[in-house]
This record gives structure tokens, C-alpha cells and sequence, in this order.
């Protein structure tokens, strides 16, 4: 799989590098947003995914980093990771909120890294069966349910689009299977290492947090707060709203 690694300290990249490449990945490097943007320009000019996936640094020298993601966000459907020290919840939303697939705070651990990588380029390929960015493109094509329908919000599972009251809300991958998955269920409780298990594929610890994270960012996109229930040290239900 081909990646896009933005990072501008030399040190940290060459060692990432290393280790990404005897993962399988063909790795790209950039020192700053510029050249990030550069990289992937050509293939998506051409409609093309440049990369399976991007790892992308926000302590960048000469933009900030939620930038060069929005601006990656514009031109592609690439996966983007935020790797970052800024660990504050709020900055994690903001990052989400731009477009990013997931967020991973320094110092992280190279299989953590290295888990949300494929879990990430995973979900792309099966949301995305035409994107030539790795992956076997075999989406499955279980359409069995058109929609899911609670109250005001409408939920497509083919397209995996949402909407409230008919205006469409903008998801990230995440947000969208989170959702989805709880919806299933209304009213039904599910275990936080369920939604960890089902949505995110792994069974990492850490990942609790970044479910905090999706299911602050989806309560505030949805605007409707009281549609995801927090059952405290178990975990999530969704709760039907009045139609
Ligand atoms: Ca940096």
C-alpha cells in the first residue's frame, strides 16, 4: 500500500520509515504541507487516490496542520490520520471535524500505529470498491436494508448517507459506522468494547477515548445531544427519538 508520511522532523520519519516499510509500505515523505499537497495533487487531478493512506503530522514548519488536512480532505478521499502531540479532546474533534479518518497522539506505540493504519484503509476500500489505492475492491455490496429511519434522522446504508430532517450531515467514516451499528439496535445498550471490536476492528485499549471523541463529534453534528445515551461503565445506546 502506497503512504504519504508528512513529518517534518528527519529523525522521526527515517525511523517510521524503517518500520513502515518492512510493514509492506511503499512509503512517501514530506517535510511540510507543501510538499504533502504536491504529492497527492497529480493523482487526484486525475481522479485517482494517490495514496492507500496518509499519516499526517500537525506540528508541520509552514502550515498548520488541520489545514493541509482540509485541503488534502478537498482534493481526496485518502484516508488521513493526525498523528499529534496536542492530546485535548477539543482538538481532536476539530481534527475530525476536518475530515480526518482518525487521530493518534504522540508518543503512540508502532502497533497502535500500525493497527489503525489497516483498520482505516480497510474501511476505505470497502467504501470506496473503485478506489485503486490498495485493497482488493471488493466491497460485498450488502445493501439489505435501504434505510434506517429514527425519527428525524434517516440513515442510508448503502450510500451511508445521513440526514436530519432531510438536510444531509457530513460524516467521517467512523462517525458513519458508529452510528450506524447503534442504530441497529435502539434502545439497546452495546459494551464500549463491543463498538471498539466492531467498529474500529481491534481490541486495543486506547481506542476508548477516540470513541469518546466520535460520539462527542456525532451528538454535535447530528445536533441532537440526547440521541446518543452514555451508560456510564458499560457504554452507548442510542436512543429513538420521537418521530
Ligand atoms: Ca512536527
Amino acid at each position: 500500500m502506497r503512504l504519504l508520511l508528512v513529518e517534518d522532523d528527519d529523525h522521526v520519519a527515517a525511523a517510521l520509515s524503517a518500520i513502515l516499510k518492512k510493514h509492506g509500505f511503499d512509503v512517501t515523505h514530506a517535510r511540510n504541507g507543501e510538499e504533502a499537497l504536491q504529492a497527492v495533487l497529480p493523482a487526484a487531478n486525475a481522479g485517482r487516490a494517490p495514496f492507500g493512506v496518509v499519516l499526517l503530522d500537525l506540528g508541520l514548519p509552514d502550515q498548520d496542520g488541520y489545514q493541509v488536512c482540509g485541503k488534502i480532505r478537498k482534493l481526496t478521499t485518502t484516508p488521513v490520520i493526525m498523528v499529534t502531540a496536542r492530546a485535548d479532546v477539543r482538538s481532536r474533534i476539530h481534527g475530525l471535524n476536518l475530515g480526518a479518518d482518525d487521530y493518534v497522539t504522540k508518543p503512540y506505540d508502532t502497533g497502535e500505529l500500525l493497527a489503525r493504519i489497516h483498520a482505516v484503509s480497510r474501511r476505505s476500500a470497502a467504501a470506496d470498491p473503485d478506489d485503486s489505492g490498495g485493497g482488493t475492491g471488493g466491497s460485498g455490496g450488502t445493501d439489505e436494508a435501504a434505510a434506517l429511519r429514527l425519527g428525524p434522522v434517516t440513515i442510508e446504508l448503502s450510500t451511508r448517507r445521513v440526514s436530519v430532517e432531510g438536510a444531509e450531515v457530513q460524516l467521517t467514516r467512523k462517525e458513519f459506522d458508529l452510528l450506524a451499528l447503534l442504530a441497529q439496535r435502539p434502545g439497546v445498550v452495546f459494551r464500549r468494547e463491543q463498538i471498539i471490536s466492531e467498529v474500529w476492528r481491534t481490541s486495543w485499549e486506547g481506542t476508548g477515548r477516540t470513541l469518546e471523541v466520535h460520539v462527542a463529534s456525532l451528538r454535535a453534528k447530528l445536533r441532537m445531544p440526547a440521541l446518543i445515551e452514555t451508560v456510564r461503565g458499560v457504554g452507548y445506546r442510542l436512543v429513538a427519538p420521537a418521530a
